[in-house]
């Protein structure tokens, strides 16, 4: 049996800058990783068969599931000749912007890198798995980076400094294709990625906090006012900045000193029923 561990990421910019001719958006967006985790296992089966063994009301078991096709392309491609049973512990939240299923889909990558001894670098997994999402490159190596083309060319960016990270998720389902749609590109929204690369090189947290910026933000709030009102009690209540990440709606508060995290934690748990305390990984 292996085990790999499938971190959560959180956007500290996300900017859209334009349409290509095969319908994406090129982006620039720096991530981080944060230590909110899913935990998978996996072991070889003797039949050919891709099983996905997660037990959640809103995630599918068959082959809708990101890791199930991330396996099956990796049978595909690496030419794997056994079955892998894929067992999936999840505590990321689901369709929230923190990327749980495509962290699923590259721990399956990792994992049977390592189940059947492939002995390819993550460099390789990285570059298979765009086939499957955007996010999924980032999520092979779980660092901070600048994500640009369509999310597959990652760019290793310094550790954000330490902090914690309040994250929660309003009770309501959004569509990033929903987002995508509404966004209209002559519209000027500021997304700061050279100030958040600059405070990460320098390691300037509050220059960290005034960079957060998402490009997405202001189209999921005009769809979900109380997206805005949770990151505004947020900041209210002390955080040193607020963001929503991706494309929503989970909003996440930055603090360095754990009382004011556990003030701020407190202050919104009552209104959503998601709500975590943890730590940035980078
Ligand atoms: P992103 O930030 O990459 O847009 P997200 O956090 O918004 O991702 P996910 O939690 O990855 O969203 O889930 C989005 C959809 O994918 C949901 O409808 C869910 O049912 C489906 N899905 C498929 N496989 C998984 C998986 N392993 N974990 C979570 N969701 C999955």
């Amino acid at each position: 049996m292996i085990y790999e561990t499938a971190p959560a990421k959180i956007n500290f910019t996300l900017d859209t800058l334009f349409k290509r001719d095969d319908g994406y958006h090129e982006i620039e967006m720096i991530m981080t990783t944060i230590d909110l985790n899913d935990r998978l296992s996996f072991q070889k089966r003797k039949d050919k068969k891709i099983v996905v063994d997660i037990e959640h009301n809103y995630v599918p078991n068959d082959h809708k599931n990101l890791a199930y096709r991330a396996a099956k392309l990796m049978v595909e491609t690496y030419n794997i000749k056994e079955g892998i049973t894929i067992t999936i512990d999840k505590d990321i939240p689901v369709s929230a912007g923190l990327a749980g299923g495509s962290a699923d889909a590259a721990a399956t990558m990792r994992g049977m890198n390592r189940l059947f001894r492939l002995g390819k670098s993550l460099d390789d997994l990285s570059a298979l798995g765009i086939q499957i999402g955007t996010d999924i490159p980032f999520c092979i190596y779980n660092k901070t980076a600048v994500c640009t083309g369509r999310g597959e060319k990652v760019t290793f960016l310094d550790k954000p400094p330490s902090a914690w990270v309040v994250l929660a998720k309003p009770d309501l389902g959004i569509s990033s294709p929903d987002v995508f749609k509404a966004l209209n590109l002559n519209e000027q929204h500021v997304v700061y990625n050279d100030l958040c690369k600059q405070a990460l090189k320098t390691n300037d947290y509050q220059l960290l906090c005034k960079s957060l910026s998402n490009r997405l933000e202001p189209i999921s709030i005009s769809m979900h006012p109380e997206i805005k009102k949770l990151k505004d009690n947020m900041l209210q209540c002390g955080a040193d900045g607020a963001l929503m990440s991706g494309s929503g709606p989970t909003v996440y508060a930055l603090a360095q000193k754990e009382r004011q995290a556990k003030n701020i934690f407190n202050a919104v748990n009552g209104c959503c029923n998601e709500v975590y305390l943890v730590r940035l990984l980078g």
